[in-house]
Order: structure tokens, then sequence, then C-alpha cells
């Protein structure tokens, strides 16, 4: 049997595409309730859903910063959400033509018998939500599954139940309308050297491609959300231009040209380095069959929240601060970043968390 060609082919293809327009790329903003009080408290504001709600609106309304963006991945709680004004957020991206996206894992558990590897879940009633999500105007989803570098890891038993797990999460998507982001995260925690790195990526993409295609996923219709290749974050660190030349060429190796776009994780990296490294990526000249753009959480979010703090004095400065990023990243997806003379507070921090859940 060949690959997905039902009703939404078509539109799984064109909106994946566009995801991926040059210049564009996704916010993911779609911290569960728990994640995002963790960010609230490291700026004492409480983690309620009135300060939840206004974190987004000042996100999503700064103004000029959707051009830079194609696409933004919500949180259930906030594609039902509102602007004070009473507007939908679905409405307010939708009028500046960028995709809203969800969340649809139900966050990982371990994985029985390894040494502390996990398998994400969220599978059972899957296709019920994502009609659901479709109905409320979501248009691509996300699945984050994780994977450690480690003496013996990622086993064979993580890199398989994984890539298995985003399969099946992605045809049930395509199923439903959704563009499914296929996030295979390999953590940058460890000693390990960039090499070694760059080795687990290209196993975990093989494997992950080999169960797409296993379960007849339409990759037009995908995108891939991978780690830049890296050395681990108790390693020195190596130059922009040595990440672009592993990270890209993992990708070569591994993903097929049908899928239209790479969008990266931040994974920890300060907004600048994050911004950086897939500056190089893009000035590189080599084989690139897809675009390679952002999907940052930590990496657009950093600089605002440490200007906001929670008051409405600094929604301003707040919003001064994400556009700033915004219009990096999206130079960045051109190659044309020309860097910054004088970072904001934050912008230059590193964002590592280890052993991070999202
Ligand atoms: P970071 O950019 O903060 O790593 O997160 C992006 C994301 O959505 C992880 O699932």
């Amino acid at each position: 049997m060949s690959c997905y060609k039902g009703k939404y082919a078509d539109e799984l293809i064109k909106n994946a595409a566009y995801i991926g327009t040059p210049g564009k790329g996704i916010l993911a903003a779609d911290e569960s309730t728990g994640t995002i009080g963790k960010r609230l408290s490291s700026i004492n504001v409480e983690n309620v859903e009135s300060n939840r709600r206004a974190l987004r609106e000042l996100l999503f309304c700064t103004p000029g910063c959707l051009q830079y963006l194609s696409g933004v991945i919500l949180f259930e709680e906030t594609l039902y959400q509102k602007t004070a004004a009473g507007k939908p957020f679905v409405e307010v991206m939708k009028e500046a033509g960028v995709l809203p996206g969800i969340k649809v894992d139900k966050g990982t558990v371990e994985l029985p018998g390894t040494d502390g590897e996990t398998t994400t879940q969220g599978l059972d009633g899957l296709a019920e939500r994502c009609q659901k999500y479709y109905e409320a105007g979501a248009r691509f989803a996300k699945w984050r599954a994780v994977l450690k570098i480690g003496a013996n890891e990622p086993s064979q038993l993580a890199i398989n139940d994984n890539a298995n797990g985003l399969a099946r999460y992605a045809i049930i998507c395509q199923q439903n309308g959704l563009v499914p982001i296929v996030e295979p995260e390999i953590l940058v925690d460890g000693a390990h050297d960039i090499q070694k790195c760059a080795d687990v990526t290209e196993r975990v993409l093989a494997a992950c491609y080999k169960a797409l295609n296993d379960h007849h996923v339409l990759l037009e219709g995908t995108l891939l959300k991978p780690n830049m290749v890296t050395p681990g974050s108790e390693s020195p660190k190596v130059a922009p231009e040595v990440i672009a030349e592993y990270t890209v060429r993992a990708l070569q190796r591994t993903m097929p040209p049908a899928v239209p776009a790479v969008v990266f994780l931040s994974g920890g990296q300060s907004e600048e380095e994050a911004t950086v490294n897939l500056n190089a990526m893009n000035k590189l000249q080599t084989k690139k069959p897809w675009s390679l753009s952002f999907s940052f959480g930590r990496a657009l979010q950093q600089s605002t929240l440490k200007a906001w703090c929670g008051k409405e004095e600094n929604v301003q400065k707040a919003q001064a601060a994400f556009l700033t990023r915004c219009k990096a990243n999206s130079d960045a997806t051109l190659g044309k970043y020309a860097g910054a003379s004088n970072l904001s507070e934050g912008a230059s921090e590193s964002l590592h968390v280890k052993d991070y859940k999202y």
C-alpha cells in the first residue's frame, strides 16, 4: 500500500510547504501548564490562567512579529483563549497568515528496563482530539519524542519505540487534516563530542523515516523538528560553522527531499546561539533540498519574559525584545543574520535545563 492519499492530502502538502516559507518560522508557545509555571515562577509571576493568557497575548499581538512567523504551536488551553479585547487568538493568527498548531502528545514516561529512557504518551483518543482541534482552527500538530545520549543510550528499544510512536501519531494527524511535526529530540545533556551527536542523530532520523514509510505517512505533508548537531552540554563549544556542517550532513544522510522543511528546536541553546547556528546552516553552500527554519520555544521567549516580569508597564519593552528575536531568526532562515552588537538581557544566557520536560 502506498502513502496517505485521503481527502486532506492536498491541504497537508500546501500547509507543510507554507510553514517552510523562507523568511518565516514557528514560535513554540505550547508549554504545558506545568512547564509554563516554571517560566512564570522564574519572573515571580503566579501560574494562573489570566497570567498565562496575558503572556500569550503579549507574544501573539507584538506589532510586526507575525510577518516573521508561519506557525505558532499552542497548548490546548491557548487554542481556545482570546485577547483581552475578546478576539480569539486563532483569529489573530489567521488574519496575519499564521497557521495555528497544537501540541498533541501527553508527555513522557519511563521505558521499563532502560536506564531512564522514555516513551511519549498520547495515542489513545488522538484521532478524536485531532478532529476537535482541526475544527477549532489548528492546521498542524507537534509530538515530542525524547532520546538521550549515554554510554549505552539511546538503546535500540528507545529508538524503535519512539520512531514507531512518531509514525503512529503522524498518520493519525494526517487522516484528520493536521500536518504532523515529527520531533525526535536528542537531548544535549552529556559530555559527548559533536561526532557522537552526529552519529546518534543519523541513527535516530534513519529509524524515524523508516517508520514513517512503514506507516504510510505522506512525507510532503510533514515537517521535521530535530535537535541541531552539537557537542554535549558538558563539552567545550564549537563554532557555528562546525555545527552547521555536522547538522546539514546528518540531514543529507537521512532526510528525504520529499519533506519540505526542517524546523529546529533550540534545546537549551541561548537565543543568540540558536540564531547564529541556524544562520550558519543557511549560509552553508551544499545540497539542501529542504528549507531550514526554526520552531523555537525557549530561544524565542527568554529575553521577552525577562523584560516583561508580569508587569503591564513592561509590555512594550517585552514586545520589542520579542520582535528582535523574530526578526533575527527570520534573517537566519535566509542566511542574512548579521549578529547583534548589544544583546538584551537574557539573549546570551544558556537556557539548558538537564533532562528537560516540555
Ligand atoms: P525549545 O526551542 O525550547 O527547545 O522547545 C521547542 C519545542 O517545542 C520542544 O518541543
